[in-house]
């Protein structure tokens, strides 16, 4: 989902809850007016003096307005306590600030920005655990704290974590690097890069997470198919793109190309991008082309070492 429809499903939201309250309103006080006659000539009169009201403080004459205003007051006063014996309260909005509307002077809402990220986290939940995938649950000890092949994986794993919180807090969508996580398969690169994307998007960054079999195939089928190019663009606009398993897709050239295009255009802008991948530089510039390889050496890279955790995890169960 992008971060333009997690918006307009918010305010469609906040509308859909305003008219049914407001309709719910409308029919009590109807009621109201129906079985309770004097109810409805306080109504009507009310409406006639607010006319009147309004003609005559144009006109100046201060002793018949101050009249008007007074039998105002009582009625409206009378008003109330029917209301109130009714239960009839003033609409109650959930956001006192913008009263329902969701613009203030204008500008959107807190209210309606809180609702798209909340719209937008439960969209990616439901189909990646993003709830289980957090930096608090990132286990080390996953990791031995041993030299094999020359590297510790502890140590390494250590400061890959360490990295990438520190890629949260100094989050800039105009100045942070790219990053290349590169290992093999259950190294912990998508609990990882799921972990920066939900803080990120919960700090109201837009963020863009997906397979890149999901993220591509979807493309191409918004090209081909129905002529649009909304996930493509938001790929290429959003403050950061996740690709996971990149080079775990059946690679056309069009894809190949639709690869270039969103890094090269994200480099252009100054835009971060995160990339993780089973594979090396060298498997990655075969299978795509030397011109992404050439995109993808400017990327911080990092390799996840050691054992594969779905593994470890299966074995203690
Ligand atoms: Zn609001």
């Amino acid at each position: 989902m992008t971060r333009e429809q997690s918006y307009n499903l918010a305010f469609e939201k906040q509308k859909q809850v305003l008219r049914y309250k407001k309709a719910t309103f409308d029919v009590a006080m109807q009621n109201l007016k129906d079985s309770n006659p004097d109810f409805a000539k306080i109504n009507s009169r009310l409406s006639f003096l607010g006319a009147q009201i309004a003609t005559i403080a144009i006109s100046g004459d201060t002793k018949s307005l101050k009249k008007l205003q007074d039998e105002m007051t009582e009625l409206s006063a009378a008003r109330d306590v029917i209301l109130k014996s009714a239960s009839i309260g003033d609409i109650v909005y959930d956001c006192d600030a913008c009263q329902d509307t969701g613009y203030i002077n204008g500008k959107i809402c807190d209210c309606i920005h809180n609702a798209a990220k909340k719209i937008r986290l439960n969209d990616l939940s439901s189909s990646l655990p993003l709830d289980s995938c957090r930096f608090e649950n990132f286990d080390l000890n996953y990791y031995k704290n041993e030299d094999i092949d020359g590297a510790n994986p502890r140590k390494r794993m250590t400061s890959i974590l360490k990295l990438c919180r520190e890629y949260v807090i100094n989050f800039n969508p105009k100045t942070s690097e790219s990053l290349l996580f590169m290992g093999d398969t259950g190294l912990g690169k998508t609990h990882l890069t799921l972990s920066i994307t939900y803080e990120l998007l919960n700090g109201g960054f837009d963020v863009i997470y997906g397979a890149a079999y999901n993220l591509f195939s979807d493309m191409e089928t918004e090209h081909f198919e129905r002529h649009t190019n909304t996930k493509y663009n938001a790929a290429i606009n959003c403050d950061l793109l996740v690709i996971d398993d990149l080079g775990g897709e059946f690679v056309s050239p069009y894809i190949q190309s639709l690869l270039y295009n969103i890094i090269n255009t994200r480099d252009l802008g100054g835009k971060p991008t995160i990339i993780n991948t089973n594979l090396s530089m060298g498997e990655l510039a075969n299978k795509y082309t030397p011109r992404v390889a050439s995109r993808l050496i400017k990327y911080t890279a990092k390799k996840f070492i050691g054992n594969d955790i779905r593994q470890l995890k299966a074995l203690q169960k």
